[in-house]
């Protein structure tokens, strides 16, 4: 909606006491930290998508929220906590902006393990794990100062489009794929400079699946210990380990590294909308005083996360059997196994067993497939033959992947790899 007296360029005539006046013309300019803010999962998404072509129905294998098909859902305990919340009426108004005290106590019972005892003081709820991360990377990295973080490479492109916002530089540490997708320690430790203020560690891991041992997390943790800095452990997969693998928290192990580790509902009750998550400050050495003055300032900015989430978590986690995580993870093995076994004899393909989380990687032997130069040639070309759209490793910083969310039932997912085996026999060159 244009005014009249405005012509293109913003340029506004204005009558006073009868007499017309130029005034000087309108520049609405985007701010530099909107600027920086580049979300590149959500950008390839909006662009791909939005132009598909082919009549066969389009099986959407992009999106890393496992409520989209139905078949894996919330704990019926969780559901009726909440309703029971809403219903009581108690918790309309503003939670304090740390989060409510029961719920912090509960999430500290939920957490703790031997070793590693947290108390409703180390905890600090968010609006989603997406809110923690963005808090630990505020309160620990300055711009200002022109620090750093380092984070991994393949990784979740929320490290870097939340650090960059901010205008924090990000360098990035390899994980290499024959080694089940550990950090390349030597390489991680060279990428260390007087300028870097945090580590960012992914276990379990998106995209890759990895569930790290105890051995290798000692030895990033030694790294980070040497260097004299701290973690944010990124462990919203915690309760998503396949059956037979242990998830090891970089809490429970003994370091005198401070570490804020980031977590929350989203991906363990299968509850991504209901927006919470937290931070627990695991501090050994009694450095982070200082850091959970910030944390707690940097909740105040937007008063608290969602108080009805907050009112019932006390009963979703004590009243949420094991069973329930136990059985979500059975599935996501089961259903990654079906992509796996569909994959793996596909000439130039070599898929990626996860062990954890909700997500397969693919490689594609880019010389065999000379039309098909990168992850987003693959993917583009993916959805307008065969209407399957899967994300390209380029969203995750690598090249010839694509990403399989596999959250989609059995025969969903075994009629996606079908067609991108049809695909990948299309294109292959001997
Ligand atoms: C999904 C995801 C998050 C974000 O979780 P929310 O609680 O929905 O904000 C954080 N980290 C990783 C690695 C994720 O995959």
């Amino acid at each position: 909606m244009l005014d009249k007296s405005c012509n293109t360029n913003g340029q506004c005539k204005k009558i006073d006491n009868g007499q017309t006046r130029e005034q000087k013309p309108w520049n609405v300019e985007p701010s530099t930290i909107g600027n920086n803010c580049i979300n590149p999962i959500r950008l390839t998404i909006e662009k791909l998508f939005s132009k598909s072509v082919t009549e066969k129905s389009i099986i959407s294998l992009a999106i890393g929220d496992p409520t989209l098909y139905g078949n894996l859902n919330p704990s019926q305990e969780s559901i009726d906590a909440l309703v029971k919340v809403v219903q009581q009426g108690k918790h309309n108004g503003y939670s304090p902006s740390m989060g409510l005290q029961t719920a912090r106590q509960a999430i500290a019972d939920f957490i703790s393990v031997d070793g590693a005892k947290f108390t409703s003081d180390d905890i600090f709820i968010c609006s989603g794990c997406a809110s923690s991360l963005e808090t630990s990377i505020t309160a620990l990295a300055d711009p200002f100062k022109g620090q750093n973080i380092l984070i991994p490479k393949p990784g979740f492109g929320a490290y870097k489009t939340l650090a960059v916002t901010i205008n924090v530089k990000v360098k990035s540490y390899d994980l290499i794929p024959e080694k089940n997708w550990e950090a390349d320690l030597n390489q991680l430790e060279s990428q260390i400079d007087d300028k870097t203020t945090a580590i960012v560690v992914n276990n379990p891991s998106n995209p890759c699946g990895a569930n790290y041992s105890k051995q290798h997390l000692q030895r990033i943790l030694d790294i980070a210990s040497r260097h004299r800095v701290p973690i944010i452990a990124d462990e919203i997969y915690e309760k998503l380990v396949y059956p037979g693998k242990k998830f090891v928290s970089l809490a429970s192990m003994e370091t005198d590294v401070p570490i804020l580790v980031c977590s929350g509902l989203s991906k363990s009750l299968l509850a991504p909308g209901w927006r919470q998550g937290w931070i627990a400050v695991c501090d050994r050495a009694g450095v982070m005083t200082e850091i959970r003055r910030i944390l707690e300032s940097l909740g105040q900015r937007i008063n608290g996360s969602n108080s009805l989430v907050q009112g019932a978590i006390p009963e979703i986690l004590q009243n949420t059997p094991q069973s329930f995580y136990d059985d979500a993870a059975a599935k996501l093995e089961k259903q990654a196994k079906v992509v796996y076994d569909r994959l793996s004899h596909v000439k130039g393909l070599t898929p990626y067993m996860p062990e954890a989380a909700l997500y397969l990687v693919v490689k594609f032997d880019l010389e065999k497939f000379p039309d098909l130069q990168n992850g987003l040639e693959i993917t583009k070309q993916l959805l307008n033959e065969e209407s399957v759209f899967c994300l390209p490793g380029e969203c995750f910083e690598m090249t010839g992947f694509i990403r399989i969310v596999i959250t989609s039932p059995c025969d969903v997912l075994a009629e996606a790899c079908d067609r991108i085996a049809k695909f990948a026999e299309r294109h292959y060159v001997e």
